[in-house]
């Protein structure tokens, strides 16, 4: 995961250009469940914002694995408009034994909670995600270190519930990559403990993205990108042609900026190579046997 910096004024210019009206439809939306209590309706109207969202982060790209998909033109159907507070119930997510060893306590979902109802329309409550990460794992799950608020209807007020997922759009929550980096093709927490640990943790857990058996394609794809660079940063370092060098750099930064699939990735096996050439060898290494042997 990486973040897609914006302030909300941007955004909602942003949702202005794409679908003008669109904000005033949504706000009265959002006043009729203010009304009824929770949230009901007939029909919804957040897909006509999904290419914003789409656009936003890295080019069509899912908010949490970071794989590419297709642009805007062709790739609306196989993207899910996700709510990253639930907005009609949130469900019990049951925690893995090997995060509950480890400390990790979620907030037990009241009976009668009614999912965030004010936030079904909120533009930073929004992502754009792949099917497998939002319809068959996220689901409505919401897991939290906090007391749950179904009133809130600000998300950087709502902070407050100590959420273990990170929400990657905006101004307001943590970087991703403060809190995850990667070895190699494994996603891993970078601070020792407290609930910047038990954030990563969760996340990397929660969308299975260090399942190298349920999600081998994120592998098989972190793997291509370390395999690339590894290759174009030994020409960068090490060739005496300076044309070649610069034009090893250019490729480089393609696979490091936001547009890029897997950039904290592709991010972490940089730093690495610049501080542990011998282990950024020895992942190459592992990362070409895994394009070799994955099925
Ligand atoms: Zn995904």
């Amino acid at each position: 995961m990486i973040t897609y910096r914006i302030s909300r004024r941007d955004l909602e210019d942003l949702i202005e250009t794409e679908k003008r009206g669109w904000l005033t439809r949504a706000g009265d939306r959002t006043e009729e469940f203010r009304r009824l209590g929770y949230y009901k309706e007939k029909s919804s109207i957040w897909s006509e914002v999904k290419p914003v969202y789409m656009r936003l982060q890295g080019s069509c790209k899912c908010a949490y694995c970071e794989r590419k998909l297709e642009s805007t033109d062709y790739g609306k159907g196989e993207q899910d408009v996700e709510h990253f507070r639930p907005k009609g119930g949130v469900k019990a997510w049951r925690m893995p034994k090997a995060l509950k060893e480890s400390g990790i306590t979620p907030t037990k979902v009241p009976k009668d909670f009614k999912g965030y109802y004010l936030l079904p329309y909120h533009p930073f409550n929004y992502s754009a995600s792949c099917k497998p990460c939002n319809s068959a794992l996220k689901k409505d799950y919401f897991p939290i270190a906090g007391t749950y608020d179904c009133e809130g209807e600000s998300p950087q007020n709502l902070l407050k519930e100590d959420p273990f997922l990170i929400y990657p759009i905006g101004d307001f929550d943590d970087n991703p990559e403060d809190l995850i980096s990667f070895h190699g093709t494994s996603p891993q927490p970078l601070a020792a403990d407290g609930h910047a640990r038990e954030r990563a943790l969760v996340t990397i857990e929660f969308f299975k993205l260090d399942d190298a058996n349920k999600r081998k394609n994120l592998f098989r794809e972190r793997a291509i990108i370390i395999v690339a660079l590894f290759t174009l940063l030994e020409k960068q370092s090490k060739s005496p042609n300076e044309e070649e060098r610069n034009r090893a750099l250019n490729v480089i930064n393609g696979f490091l900026g936001s547009h890029a699939p897997h950039t904290n990735c592709a991010r972490s096996f940089k730093r690495l190579y610049e501080v542990d050439p011998v282990e950024a060898e020895a992942v190459f290494e592992s990362a070409s046997q895994l394009i070799c042997s994955i099925s």
